[in-house]
Order: C-alpha cells, then sequence, then structure tokens
C-alpha cells in the first residue's frame, strides 16, 4: 500500500476563497479544516469530501449529484442546523472533491461528551428535544439526516446543539439514484445507529428518530442498545434483538425515560413518534421533570465502586475505565508482594524482574486500553474480547491460585502454599474479579455471549460453594475457592452478592425488556 494521502494540506486554497488553517477531524467520507474565507475575512470550516474524489465519467456524476443533493440540504435554516455557506470543488492529492463551507461552530461533539461521561439526564433530554426541532424543520423541507449520530451533533459553549452533515450521507452515497423522500434500495447511514427499515434499504423521517433514539440511549446510560463486533451485528440486533430497557443497563434512569427510549427505537416506525414535533414535547417534558432518586430495585452493580463515592448510581458508562485502572493497580499490587515475599525463598533478581516485567506489561495494556476507548471505531471492534478478557483473566489468576494450593500443602521457603500472595492483594483480586465478572456480563447481548458469561459465573459459582463446605466442616473438597477465603466471611459474602446482583439484573431487565414489548401493542 501506498502511505496515506492527504485529503488537503494546511495552507491551501480551496476555490480561491478558502484558506485551510487547521484540520478539525476525519470521518468516513472525508476531512474536515477549520478554514479562513479570504473574502470575507472570517473563520468557516470545510469539509472536503475525498469518497467522491477520482476521476472518470462515474465520478464526475457523483460529483455533479453530490453538489446537487448538498444545494438542497443547503437551503435549511435553522438554528440547531449548521448553516452551509458554500460549496465547491477542488483538486486534492486524491484527485477532485467536492467540498462544504459551513459555519465554524466552536463547541464539543457529543462524541467527545459521550467519551467524557459527563452528560446528565436534563441536558440529553434538552439536546434530544433540539435535535427533534432540527429534524422536524427538515423533514417538513422533504430532508431527511440519514446519519444521526454522536460525532454529528455539535453542543456550542452557549449549550444548544447543532446538527451536522444533514443530507450529506444521502448525497455521497456514489450509488444514490432516486427522489430524496422516497424509499430508494440503497443503504446509508452509519451501522450502529441504523433504524431497521433503512438497514433494509427503505428509510424515512422516522428513521431519524429511531437513531435519535440510539444516541440519546448512549447518552443516557453511557451504551448503545446493541453491542456487536462488526457492522453486519450491528445491522442484524436492529432488524432482530429488541432493546433492553435503559434503567435495566443503568441504575437510576426513571420509568418515563424507558418509555421514550424504548418507544424511539419501535422497530416498527409507526410505533414511533409520529413526528419529530411530537418526539421534541415529550423530551421537553421529561427535561423539565426533576431528576428521582435512584430505586431500591436498581441494579447495583453499575454503581459499585466508582471512582466517585456516594455520587449519582446512574453514571454513564465512559467509566469502565475505573475496572482497567483497577487491573493495573492490582497487577502492581500482586507485583510487589511477591517481590516482597520472594517466592521461592531466595532472595535475587529474578523476583524484582518478574515484578517489574508484570507492571510493565500492565501498563501496556492499560494504554492499549486508553487508546482503543479513545476511537469508537477500534472500540467497537474490540467489544466482544475486552468484556471477556477481564473475567477470563481473573479466572486463569483463581485456577492458578488453587491448582498451587492443591499441589502443594507444604511449605515452600517458610509459606504455606495457600498463602503464598498476600492476603490482601488475593482478597482485592477476588473481590475485583467478581465485580468485573458482572460488569461484563451485559444483559441483552447476544445469545452465545451470555452462554460464556453463564459458564464464568457457574465456575465461581461452584467455588464459592466448594469455599462453603470448607468453611462448614474444616475438610477441603475439590474445587476450593481461594484458599483462605475460608477465613473471611465478607468476601465471600460480597462474593454471593456480585452473583446475585447479576441475576437480579438480568430479570430486571428480561421483565423491562418484556414491558417494553408488549406496551402498545
Ligand atoms: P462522517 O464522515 O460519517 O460524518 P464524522 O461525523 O465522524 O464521520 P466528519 O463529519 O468528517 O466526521 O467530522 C469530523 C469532525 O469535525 C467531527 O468531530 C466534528 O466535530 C468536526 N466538525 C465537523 N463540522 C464542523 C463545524 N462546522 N464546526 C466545527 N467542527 C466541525
Ligand atoms: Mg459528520
Amino acid at each position: 500500500m501506498s502511505p496515506r494521502r492527504e485529503d488537503a494540506v494546511e495552507g491551501q486554497l480551496l476555490g480561491g476563497r478558502y484558506r485551510l488553517v487547521r484540520q478539525l477531524g476525519e470521518g468516513g467520507m472525508g476531512e474536515v479544516w477549520e478554514a479562513r474565507d479570504e473574502t470575507l475575512d472570517r473563520q468557516v470550516a470545510v469539509k472536503v469530501i475525498s469518497l467522491l474524489a477520482g476521476g472518470g465519467s462515474r465520478g464526475d456524476e457523483a460529483r455533479a449529484r453530490f453538489l446537487r443533493e448538498a444545494r438542497i440540504t443547503a437551503r435549511l435554516q435553522h438554528p440547531y442546523v449548521v448553516t452551509v455557506h458554500d460549496l465547491g470543488e477542488s483538486s486534492t492529492q486524491r484527485g477532485i472533491a467536492p467540498f462544504l463551507v459551513m459555519e465554524l461552530v466552536r463547541g464539543e461533539g457529543l462524541d467527545v461528551k459521550l467519551r467524557e461521561g459527563s452528560v446528565d439526564l436534563a441536558e440529553a433530554a434538552r439536546w434530544g428535544a433540539q435535535i427533534c426541532d432540527a429534524l422536524g424543520d427538515a423533514h417538513a423541507h422533504g430532508i431527511m439526516h440519514r446519519d444521526i449520530k454522536p460525532s454529528n451533533i455539535l453542543v456550542t459553549s452557549a449549550g444548544t446543539v447543532k446538527v451536522l452533515d444533514f443530507g450529506v450521507a444521502r448525497a455521497a452515497d456514489p450509488y444514490a439514484t432516486a427522489d430524496r423522500l422516497t424509499q430508494t434500495g440503497f443503504i446509508v447511514g452509519t451501522p450502529p445507529y441504523m433504524a431497521p427499515e433503512q438497514a433494509r434499504g427503505y428509510p424515512e423521517p422516522r428513521s431519524d428518530l429511531y437513531a435519535l433514539g440510539c444516541l440519546l440511549f448512549e447518552l443516557v446510560t453511557g451504551r448503545l442498545p446493541f453491542q456487536a463486533p462488526d457492522s453486519v451485528g450491528y445491522l442484524t440486533a436492529h432488524l432482530s434483538q429488541q432493546p433492553p430497557a435503559p434503567s435495566s443497563v443503568v441504575a437510576g434512569v426513571p420509568e418515563a425515560w424507558d418509555a421514550l427510549l424504548l418507544r424511539l427505537l419501535r422497530k416498527d416506525p409507526a410505533e414511533r413518534y409520529a413526528s419529530a414535533a411530537d418526539a421534541a414535547q415529550a423530551l421537553r417534558g421529561l427535561a423539565d421533570a426533576p431528576e428521582p432518586a435512584p430505586t431500591a430495585t436498581a441494579p447495583l452493580t453499575e454503581g459499585w465502586p466508582s471512582p466517585s463515592p456516594g455520587g449519582p448510581t446512574r453514571k454513564p458508562v465512559a467509566g469502565r475505565n475505573w475496572i482497567a485502572v483497577a487491573v493495573w493497580f492490582l497487577v502492581t499490587l500482586v507485583a510487589a508482594t511477591v517481590t516482597m515475599v520472594n517466592i521461592d525463598g531466595v532472595d535475587d533478581g529474578r523476583d524484582v524482574a518478574s515484578g517489574a516485567g508484570a507492571v510493565a506489561v500492565a501498563t501496556g495494556g492499560l494504554i492499549v486500553w486508553f487508546a482503543v476507548r479513545a476511537r469508537p471505531r477500534w472500540q467497537a471492534r474490540m467489544a466482544l474480547p475486552l468484556r471477556f478478557l477481564p473475567p477470563a483473566l481473573l479466572f486463569c489468576v483463581y485456577a492458578t491460585v488453587v491448582a498451587a494450593d492443591l499441589a502443594d500443602d507444604a511449605s515452600v521457603g517458610g509459606i504455606d502454599g495457600g498463602f503464598w500472595l498476600s492476603v490482601g492483594g488475593i482478597s482485592t483480586l477476588t473481590l475485583v474479579g467478581l465485580l468485573a465478572m458482572a460488569a461484563a456480563l451485559t444483559p441483552r447481548t447476544g445469545r452465545r455471549t451470555r452462554g460464556i458469561g453463564y459458564a464464568l459465573v457457574g465456575v465461581n459459582a461452584a467455588a464459592v460453594v466448594g469455599t462453603l463446605t470448607t468453611m462448614l466442616s474444616g475438610h477441603r473438597f475439590g474445587f476450593q475457592y481461594v484458599p483462605f477465603v475460608s477465613r473471611q466471611w465478607a468476601l465471600f459474602a460480597v462474593g454471593m452478592a456480585a452473583i446475585a446482583l447479576f441475576c437480579t439484573r438480568e430479570i430486571t431487565t428480561r421483565r423491562a425488556g418484556s414491558a417494553g414489548l408488549t406496551e402498545h401493542r
């Protein structure tokens, strides 16, 4: 492959008028730049659609159609829709590419806000209502958005939204031919947010409401209604799976939010809100409502050791990060402990070397984790393996410790085989293992995924039973939990509680999910 070619370069003059200043971002269609309009002497944003760069009659045709479509969407004038100032074509390293000149919005994308995990319910309702206002205006003009997703919504410093890329997905589709609001038989959009009918190739205005439902679901719970490893997985889920009730994903989400989001996410567009205006009204009702205190039946695992103890239980989940940090911390703790106790009783460099090695690997893992979290596309790809990594690794640790204990009851270098890691270290590891497992086993994932999850819970449950029998009988039975757990009733109780919480959460989800399904039928 040849080295990556830039679509545009700093200082380049587009259309004899727009001087590129700095790149703001890059999406599936090309790059967005901050630029100076040298005629009007003001800053603007320029989106270069390199997807449509290229020669040949087919390329020319696609670009001409893009400009035609973009001209129509550029007519939209609404306070919550980014204003399009100009359209043009420019030569880039990939060939002639169309570009779109827009008002430069000083603000943050919802994708960034989601990564920061800093959205509260009132904000989500306010922004949702404003997006609906924008959609309502566009639909009234015969324009669908077709690609509502976090990176296409900016929030200005005044706290209002600006919807970007109206109709651009459709305009940039090289195969599009038919009218804008008719059923057209092609697929454009972003799979994690795509309505079932849009996935089938027949979008309609209420497909935008479905995408908004996915986006609001993500703002409110921190995760998408469906998790999938790839585009096909997302499309299949939108077509065939029922979304979970948001309150079953994150504790403390009010019932009214559950009802609103599940209605936006109906498979049949006719069962969603009739119009964007209706959805806006419902959202405004929620924006005014006070946030309720979390309910007692709410699943507790989400709110367990979070970095902000005592904070509200509804914590958007950008925050799985604490699990990664906790794992890193534990590895460091265990490495330090191992180094201190000298596994083989010989005080030499090997203990220090293995400790340092473990910490280095853990630190590398932590860096990769944060890099993946910062990139939604990588994250989507990594979602499934990452979900099982923590419980699988922790189970390996249990197995290693238990096997070591069973194999060698005698003292090693004066330290009992079952006690060769510090009590505190293993206790914490066990606790975190159970919690990580409960967190990893998100309900409403695919059947196979959940099957593996149940198997892991089963293994740990067996281990807990082993511990219990040891505690009661004083004898050691086959598959015993980490040996000294028997002396720690509190830890045992926590293990049981974690499993019980997982089951409660699962049952709550199923109930809420089926309630959502029967409503309005
Ligand atoms: P897609 O190509 O599917 O729309 P995307 O939305 O992730 O993907 P772009 O639309 O190219 O990517 O936008 C890239 C970045 O540029 C986004 O993060 C967005 O916040 C920023 N951006 C886009 N338009 C503007 C604008 N008018 N003012 C300020 N920032 C903008
Ligand atoms: Mg975009």
